[in-house]
């Protein structure tokens, strides 16, 4: 497995792949990597010749520096899993070489108005225009690819689809299910911030989806739901709201047909999200 942190070298070998006719795969991280990134990256073997792999803890995402200083980050454990699931080049930029200018903003940047100030957005004004900067960096030193990212991100898969469309980047986004731990929790790097009894108390996320995934009920009961159950398992609730999959639009009570419910909270002060589909009936 090639190691690189220099830009130039990562844009050369991706461009030297599609010179030999080789499709590129490229799988974006923060690392501390689990089995929800092992997914993407045997997506990627299966569906490309060669598979680049970035980690960067990218601080234009963070609002909040503790919440950036306390990200876990595991740079060992992440090359040997990387190096089982046979990425071929894996790319670890410094933040000198992303964004020369932090901790000022650069000039030039994405932004994404409504769609990243809702949700994951709301009260985290930027997150979302750091994380599409950050990607559109990785597309163009990248060049063309199919780009994989996980379901888990519902809101940022989607700002990722809109950024490819509105700007034209040649990358083929490819999503993935979430996976999840025997007890049901979406996997996250965050998780091991968790308490034994924080981990309980966050399996309300999951216990959440699967209710309102079982019954078709309208938008409104649904979303009380969402919101009972979590509370109920203690979980301070961020959202609960059922959306339309592609505008991320909440759903009218009344709608009928398959949405997507998102919920986030926090457990012992850590961010926790999730999601799911969901079944709507008119009343
Ligand atoms: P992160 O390192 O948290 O920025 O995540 C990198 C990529 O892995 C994103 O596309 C995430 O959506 C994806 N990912 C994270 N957790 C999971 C999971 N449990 N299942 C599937 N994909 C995931």
């Amino acid at each position: 497995m090639l190691e690189l942190s220099d830009i130039e070298a990562w844009r050369s070998f991706a461009s030297e792949q599609r010179s030999k006719g080789r499709r590129v795969g490229l799988v974006p991280t923060m690392g501390a990597l689990h089995e929800g990134h092992v997914s993407l990256f045997r997506a990627a073997r299966e569906t490309s010749d060669v598979v680049l792999a970035t980690i960067f803890v990218n601080p234009r995402q963070f609002q909040d520096s503790s919440d950036l200083d306390s990200y876990p980050r595991t740079p060992d454990r992440d090359r040997e899993l990387a190096l089982a699931c046979g990425v071929d080049c894996l790319i670890s930029p410094t933040l000198e070489a992303m964004w020369p200018d932090f901790p000022a903003p650069t000039p030039t940047t994405v932004t994404l108005g409504q769609l990243g100030e809702v949700f994951e957005g709301a009260g985290r004004p930027g997150h979302f225009d750091g994380v599409a900067s950050v990607v559109a960096k990785l597309f163009v030193i990248t060049g063309a690819c199919r780009a994989y990212f996980g379901e888990k991100d519902f809101q940022q898969l989607t700002v990722i689809r809109r950024l490819v469309r509105d700007l034209g980047f040649d990358v083929e986004v490819v999503a993935q299910p979430i996976v999840r731990d025997d007890d049901g929790l979406a996997l996250s790097s965050r998780n091991v911030l968790l308490s034994p009894d924080g981990h309980r108390q966050a399996l309300g996320f999951s216990r959440a989806l699967r209710r309102v995934a079982k019954e078709p009920r309208s938008a409104d009961a649904q979303r009380e739901t969402l919101r009972g159950v979590l509370e109920g398992a203690g979980v301070e609730v961020a959202y609960a709201e059922v959306v339309d999959p592609l505008t991320l639009v909440p759903s009218r009570d009344g709608e009928a047909g398959e949405r997507r419910a998102l919920v986030a909270g926090f457990v012992e002060g850590v961010r926790l999200l999730d999601n799911g589909p969901v079944q709507l009936v008119g009343r």
